[in-house]
């Protein structure tokens, strides 16, 4: 008897859920698995009481969800913003255990959020969200039991709070319990700019697969924050060329490329860390969601989920596309661009980077013993160029799309730790 198909309002667990069933299927995944892994493991809701600045008190909503912990401690970032929901939360953990199997990193997968709008914060009630937060959920996170990191709007401040609330509350220093500290309290040189050596790392593999010079290429990456900026500068280190970056103040366009350093500094004057009034001669500036339509070699994506969908998917005139962001591009989107012979680099491979960073970071703290970011960086451009070169050589074999077959490298190691391990709790 065919497997029950667990469905979700929520766009992004549909789809994380629909990729799976399609690839398990394909691979022929026995029904028992199917069903003990299209389900989350834990899934914590907690309220958060914060005191805001003006005395008056508001409660947020907090989650963390471990999808999988087969494969070792569940890993997985915390975000903070107004779309997050329980449902979100579970997607995005379930694509965490598919990222750390592909990467081939001893983790299972897991996710968290908290549901509030950061830029209308200031930096002590984010503070007291963090460490109330912290409190909550701190049953349910260790080193050897869940480890969370940076996500969208959080970073290593965040992560030094959760740390410093955790390690108080044990009554001894916790720093293997979150990565993506600061390099001066247990954190890893290399970290903050893992995810986008990642991604910048997984495009070049591409032009090189496809025999491209990326000195002959253009590109354009959508959203400006820690992915996006740091893809963009890798890219234009290496010597692509980035023709436009945007984020929510506008798309910045340059036909002869955007001096991407310049703009790194510009934001970091920025409170809010934003590109507005960024300059450069010859520079263009138009709505945000411009950018996602220009006529580049490879568009990367590095914002948020579903920014290519439905009603904008056949604007998009790029050659091909590598997803910064996790779940930048719905199903719908993935029907109206594959036909157009364009080649997809999937989520949980091209932004693999962060998690892997995240293991050096966590190897690191166990052992006490700090590496140099030369040998970070060397460390982390292998291992994407290595799985990059597995996805590409898997689809190629199996003749399925980048996705499918990331998806079914992913779905096998996983499948086989809990064959090994049994079911039992
Ligand atoms: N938030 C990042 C991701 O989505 C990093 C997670 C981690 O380092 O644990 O992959």
């Amino acid at each position: 008897m065919a497997v029950k198909r667990r469905t979700s309002q929520d766009v992004l667990l549909s789809t994380a859920l629909e990729n799976f069933y399609n690839a398990a299927e394909e691979m022929g995944l026995e029904d028992d698995l199917v069903e003990i892994l299209s389900r989350s493991e834990r899934r914590v809701c907690v309220s958060i009481p914060v005191e805001m600045d003006d005395g008056s008190v508001r409660v947020f909503d907090g989650y963390r969800v471990v999808h999988s912990s087969a494969l070792g401690p569940a890993k997985g970032g915390i975000r903070f913003h107004p779309q997050v929901s329980i449902d979100e939360t579970e997607a995005l953990a379930f694509m965490m255990t598919w990222k750390c199997s592909l990467a081939g990193i001893p983790y299972g997968g897991g996710k968290g959020g908290v549901c509030c709008e950061p830029l209308e914060l200031s930096l002590k009630e984010k503070e007291r969200i963090t460490r109330t937060f912290a409190a909550r959920i701190e049953p349910f996170v260790g080193a050897w039991t869940d480890v969370p990191a940076p996500d969208v709007n959080t970073g290593a401040q965040e992560m030094v709070w959760f740390m410093d609330t955790i390690s108080k509350i044990r009554g001894q220093l916790e720093p293997a319990v979150f990565t993506g500290k600061p390099v001066p309290l247990w954190g890893s040189k290399g970290r903050n700019a893992a995810t986008g050596l990642g991604v910048a790392t997984c495009a070049i593999e591409l032009l090189r697969v496809l025999g491209k010079d990326p000195k002959d290429t253009s590109v354009a990456v959508q959203g400006f924050g820690n992915v996006g900026s740091f893809t963009a500068k890798f890219l234009h280190d290496a010597g692509v060329k980035v023709v436009a970056i945007c984020d929510i103040t506008g798309t910045y366009y340059c036909k002869d490329g955007i001096d991407v350093n310049k703009a790194m500094e510009h934001t970091q004057k920025n409170p809010k860390r934003l590109l507005e009034g960024y300059t450069q001669p010859g520079l263009e500036k138009s709505d945000p969601t411009d950018l996602l339509y220009l006529d580049v070699d490879v568009l990367l994506p590095c914002a948020m989920e579903g920014a290519i969908n439905k009603s904008n998917a056949d604007k998009v005139k790029a050659k091909h596309i590598v997803e910064g962001a996790n779940g930048p591009l719905t199903p719908e989107a993935d029907e109206i661009l594959r036909p157009k012979g364009i080649y997809i680099v999937p989520d949980f491979l091209a932004n693999s980077g962060g998690v892997i960073g995240s293991y050096f970071e966590w190897c690191q703290n166990l052992a006490g013993f700090f590496w140099s970011e030369e040998e970070y960086n060397q460390r982390l451009t292998s291992i994407m160029r290595s799985n990059f070169q597995r996805v590409w050589e898997y689809s190629k074999e199996k003749k399925v799309e980048m996705r499918r077959a990331a998806f079914m490298v992913a779905i096998k190691r996983v499948a086989d730790a809990v064959k090994m391990r049994g079911v039992f709790l």
